[in-house]
């Protein structure tokens, strides 16, 4: 399959993309077709599939006592782009986190991925587990993303944990980058530096965290740009669609929500009027940003197709 920076490099156009989550356990793939399908009529050059974490859940036993089990709830990241990629004809961008994977775990997941022709990887670090405070690494894995990254491009380069001059994987590998920072980081310019770190280890695209106010967008990139960050930068948009999504968002991805937007939102007596702030927000946001000539228009889709579905009817 075609790599995401030819994709972009073969398009003198903003390319459409979006992001859809694994089912929960149990639910089947049928829903998730069901969600993607009103998307592919504005004809997605690539869809992200995240990864997600194990978890832990407590389970009171017949003593009383309760007992910790770990759970994975969307498992599946790796079937289900295999499976985007045969039933849609699309490019399938797996996630890929340390969190939660030994190094051995991580190499059979890319000799997996390398063996259905996934050819793209967007390296995380991955979040915490969500019932801890902060990131922790398997013993055996990985701390942050510049490490995975190594070992994703050592397998371009036939090198595997155990063994050298091995078949050659051809991953096309992006990163994230943060607008208004890495919540973790001290400062913009620390983080900046590490998101460098990304690229000279590699990385051929970033995808940014989503943002509300284009404002942070240019003037992460022209940061980039100075620190010698040369890569497309795709910026991430979410359509707000609820009024709970005021706090949660912030609390969850560390962003800050223009007050004019807040207001507005404020105003609205019911979620089917905030959804429609939400959609002429993201158009605005799009076509400010397509005007200015960014690669691609990515949303977080979150596996609802409606909001997006309105923005890019206007845009694509
Ligand atoms: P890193 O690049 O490793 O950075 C983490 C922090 O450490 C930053 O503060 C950085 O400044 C600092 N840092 C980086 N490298 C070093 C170093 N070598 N030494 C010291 N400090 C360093 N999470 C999921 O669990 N699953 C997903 O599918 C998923 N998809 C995402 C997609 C996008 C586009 C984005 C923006 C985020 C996504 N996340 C996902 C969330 C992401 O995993 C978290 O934001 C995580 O906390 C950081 O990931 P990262 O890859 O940016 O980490």
């Amino acid at each position: 399959m075609t790599k995401i920076i030819q994709h972009i490099q073969q398009s003198d156009k903003t390319l459409f993309s979006f992001e859809i989550l694994p089912p929960l356990k149990g639910e089947s793939i049928q829903q998730l077709f069901k969600a993607i399908d009103p998307l592919m009529e504005f004809k997605p050059k690539f869809i992200d599939v995240t990864y997600h974490r194990e978890e832990y859940v407590y389970k009171k036993r017949e003593n009383g006592l309760l007992e910790r089990q770990t759970i994975r709830k969307r498992p599946g990241t790796v079937g289900i782009c295999a499976a985007i990629m045969n039933h849609f004809k699309v490019d399938a961008v797996p996630h890929i986190i340390c969190g939660g994977f030994s190094k051995e775990e991580t190499e059979n997941a890319l000799i997996d991925l390398d063996f259905l022709g996934i050819d793209n990887v967007l390296v995380l670090r991955g979040d915490a587990i969500k019932s801890e405070g902060s990131f922790t690494s398997d013993p055996n894995g990985h701390s942050y993303a510049t490490e995975l990254l190594v070992q994703v491009n050592d397998m371009n380069n036939g090198k595997y944990l155990e063994e050298i001059n091995m078949s050659h994987t051809n991953f096309c590998i992006g990163v994230a980058g943060y607008p208004e920072k890495h919540f973790e980081a001290p400062s913009l310019n620390t983080d900046l530096k590490y998101l460098k770190q990304k690229v000279d280890l590699g990385a051929e695209f970033i995808v940014t965290q989503m943002f509300f106010d284009n404002k942070k967008y240019f003037e992460f990139v022209n940061k980039c740009r100075d620190m010698g960050i040369t890569v497309p930068i795709i910026p991430g948009l979410k359509p707000i669609t609820t009024k709970k999504q005021l706090t949660i968002l912030p609390s969850i991805f560390h962003i800050d929500l223009p007050d004019e937007l807040v207001l507005e939102i404020e105003k609205c007596k019911t979620n089917d009027h905030v959804k429609q702030v939400g959609i002429e927000w993201g158009i605005k946001q799009s076509k400010e940003l397509m005007e200015a000539g960014v690669p691609c228009l990515h949303y977080y889709s979150m596996s609802k197709s409606d909001a997006v579905r309105q923005i890019a009817e206007t845009l694509f």
